[in-house]
């Protein structure tokens, strides 16, 4: 019986059937030969990988299970090396259970099929294959020498340097808490791995480093290496406390005179969500193809922790915050004056605590509406914020209350400071766009050897109350048996 004649718009293609089994080739052979193909033949996968070294195939055809390479592993290594990464790949399985049909997804096949529904289905889907566009690097075979053994060991070791590289990306993961943290580690990694001069992770969001950037020894801030701007770091002389720079970065021959080379940009994403960006810089000599493939690979593996991270610091935000002023919760302030007064009195530093409480802010809500209130509110705990230090922490301790944590401040330093925010609040609340302006009173005591934190907090309350019993819009301290007002209100 002589070949029959192809489909019309089909031309004959070279395809590789490879299977162990003499009787199994010969039958997925015939089929395609009688269907006008040219086809060679292969009993093994290494065979397999051979021929197609030696030849570009439109596709080849492959049982799944063999005695040495399996149809999977032979696709995995025809998937890694570049000269038949973009080979059409069909694989043969005994069995249509879900196993072999995993194992085919897993092996990156173009399709599969049991070997039981073969006879109807097997020039079917070697049509639609082939009908298929080429893939974009079809045709640009590079013709890279050495012999099959010896290019299939570069594939194995292609394949364990990305595993190594993707466990460490997850490793990092693991052992990092939050994002900036793990994008410090992971820029280590990239100096690492690849000619990188300079490296930055961005990652675009709110109340968190923009950049963490890692530079080459010998820059600080003021200077203006080309690169810096690759990075969008230049802006950092200007703007340091919101980049997390690492200068002590060490990086392999790199001069921070040398030229840079075209920066390398990656998408730091999930499933279309884009969650930062790392950009690579290179010297003059640019990257190579290996240093931006293990640049995508870490990219591809930070993505998921970038996005669990965030959920994580997300869930601890909230879970410390309140809603609706955005300063701690009354839960967040209590465990941090905890640490506080256990400080003071291990290291026998000062720290001196402030009660806030808006006067007769009840009149607020009766007059303008709740909304209103939570405005107002809003205002009392943006301009006490603004006017502590960094170290220093503020928490809504109740409805229209504010507890002020002033670490290393003895009470002289306190009564200043509150005395300072006693007049902000009403400055400010007289500037916003507000219906009326409020007060506040401030009750302010000093950590004494011995105290609890609820001792302590009960000392600044009561000072409170001296505050509001003196008139309001006063700053009173607490003193054991007596009380004395700092200010007169005004
Ligand atoms: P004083 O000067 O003695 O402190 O008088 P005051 O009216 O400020 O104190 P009082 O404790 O009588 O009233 C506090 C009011 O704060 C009552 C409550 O409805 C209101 N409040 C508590 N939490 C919120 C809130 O989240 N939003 C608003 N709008 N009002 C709140
Ligand atoms: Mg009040
Ligand atoms: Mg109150």
């Amino acid at each position: 019986m002589g070949p029959r004649p192809h489909s019309a718009q089909q031309p004959p293609r070279h395809v590789l059937v490879v299977d162990d089994s003499r009787l199994s080739r010969e039958r997925v052979a015939g089929l395609l030969e009688d269907a006008g193909h040219t086809v060679r033949r292969a009993d093994s996968g290494e065979q397999a990988f051979a021929l197609c070294l030696e030849q570009s195939f439109d596709l080849v055809v492959s049982d799944l299970e063999m005695g040495g390479l399996s149809g999977v592993q032979l696709c995995r290594i025809l998937r890694s090396d570049p000269d038949t990464a973009h080979t059409r790949f069909l694989l043969l399985t005994a069995r249509d259970d879900p196993r072999s049909r995993f194992w085919s997804r897993q092996a990156g096949a173009d399709d599969h099929l049991s070997k039981v529904r073969m006879q109807g289905e097997l020039l079917e889907r070697v049509e639609a294959l082939l009908a298929r566009p080429r893939r974009a690097c079809e045709g640009t075979r590079r013709k890279r020498g050495g012999s099959p053994l010896a290019r299939l060991n570069e594939v194995l070791e292609r394949s364990l340097f990305e595993a190594v590289v993707t466990g460490e990306a997850r490793r990092l993961f693991e052992l990092t808490g939050d994002r900036a943290t793990l994008a410090r580690a992971v820029l280590d990694l990239a100096t690492q791995l690849t000619r990188t001069h300079a490296a930055a992770i961005y990652l675009p969001e709110g109340g968190l480093p923009e950049r963490v950037g890692k530079l080459p020894p010998l820059v600080d801030a003021g200077h203006d290496a080309p690169w810096l701007k690759a990075l969008g770091l230049d802006a950092m002389g200007t703007d340091a406390g919101r980049h997390l720079i690492l200068r002590d970065a060490e990086v392999s021959g790199a001069r921070a005179a040398d030229a840079p080379g075209e920066a390398l940009a990656l998408p730091l994403e999930v499933a279309g969500e884009r969650l930062g960006e790392l950009t690579l810089v290179p010297d003059s000599r640019g990257l190579t193809a290996d240093d931006r493939h293990t640049a995508t690979l870490l990219a591809d593996a930070i993505g998921p922790a970038l996005r669990q991270l965030r959920l994580i610091e997300e869930t601890q935000r909230l879970a410390t915050t309140d809603e609706l002023t955005g300063v701690k919760n009354r839960r967040e302030i209590q465990r941090r004056l905890g640490h506080e007064v256990a400080r003071a009195g291990r290291y026998q530093v000062p720290l001196t605590l402030a009660m806030v409480d808006v006067d007769h802010f009840k009149r607020v809500n009766d007059s303008f509406g709740h909304s209103a209130g939570d405005a107002v509110l809003r205002e009392v705990a943006q301009a006490l914020c603004s006017g502590i230090r960094k170290v220093d922490l503020a928490g809504r301790w109740g409805g229209e209350e504010f507890l002020l944590v002033l670490s290393d401040t003895p009470l002289d330093g306190g009564l200043l400071l509150a005395d300072r925010l006693r007049r902000r609040v009403r400055l400010a609340t007289t500037a916003a766009d507000l219906p009326c302006h409020v007060t506040v009173s401030i009750g302010v005591a000093e950590y004494a050897p011995g105290l609890t934190a609820e001792a302590l907090v009960d000392h600044a309350d009561q000072a409170l109350y001296r505050a509001k019993d003196g008139g309001r819009d006063k700053v009173v301290r607490y003193i054991e048996e007596s009380v004395a007002t700092l200010t007169a209100g005004v």
